[in-house]
């Protein structure tokens, strides 16, 4: 019931006056985290409680499958007052294992007004369905949300906010983790992109992690995905973000 809601609330706010007396006070007047974040609105996933940190800590975008649109004004316009007034040091996009948005990319489930979030998701899977195509179906999903992140990480880094920050010497790092449902573990991406430059080698090693045929088996060389030749050819296709 919502009642309870309030009741804990008060609960909260008493138990955290009496660990900290000076807590609310201090907060009320300015907020300064150095972390933002952009996750999934699954409620499974909450910010502060994953990493640790109090209010005021992490400064939190969520939205269907932690996805990052350059025409999205209400994640663009979250990303330039963490970094431009706040000044954010880390951005994290983080994904988890298990996301029904991306299980329904993956799978081609329709789910409603949603499909059309989620597009930007199964444009990830067609974009990289040589490196996706020849895994089992769970492992197909749990790739596929690392690649949402990956991509994410991204599509955060080419936008103009981030741009404009490098550009007159922020520092400003984005992250690329994935959260496990199963054991509550965060994971590094490894896919940090902190300047420019780096941007299109740090995706293209991320991307390049997730191999286009099957791995070979004691057996001898399998190979599921087509022709190797082909995969080389177009290998810039999908190593290279999109702008
Ligand atoms: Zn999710």
């Amino acid at each position: 019931m919502p009642h309870r809601l309030l009741s804990n609330n008060r609960a909260w706010a008493a138990a955290t006056h009496a660990r900290d007396p000076g807590f609310f006070t201090r907060l009320a007047q300015q907020q300064s985290p150095r972390y933002m974040w952009i996750g999934c609105a699954d409620s499974r996933v909450p910010a502060n409680e994953i990493t640790g940190l109090d209010p005021g800590e992490v400064f939190v975008h969520r939205n269907v499958a932690n996805v990052v649109v350059h025409s999205d004004l209400n994640a663009l316009s979250t990303i330039q007052f963490a970094v431009e007034h706040l000044k954010v040091e880390h951005i994290f996009v983080v994904g988890h294992y298990g996301c029904a948005g991306v299980r329904a990319a993956m799978r081609g489930i329709r789910v409603g007004l949603a499909d059309n979030w989620l597009r930007h998701v199964q444009d990830v899977r067609l974009r990289h369905r040589k490196r996706l195509d020849h895994l089992p179906p769970d492992e197909q999903e749990n790739v596929l949300c690392e690649m949402n992140v990956i991509e994410q990480v991204g599509n955060v880094a080419l936008s103009t906010v981030i741009q404009d920050a490098w550009a007159r010497g922020q520092k400003v790092s984005i992250h690329g983790w994935v959260y496990g449902l199963t054991d509550g573990l965060l994971k590094d991406l490894r896919v940090t992109m902190d300047h420019p430059d780096g941007v299109v080698p740090v995706f293209g090693a991320a991307i390049k992690r997730y191999p286009r045929v099957a791995a070979p088996s004691a057996g001898g060389s399998l190979r599921a995905g087509g022709d190797v030749e082909d995969d080389e050819e177009d290998e810039s296709a999908d190593t290279a973000p999109r702008r």
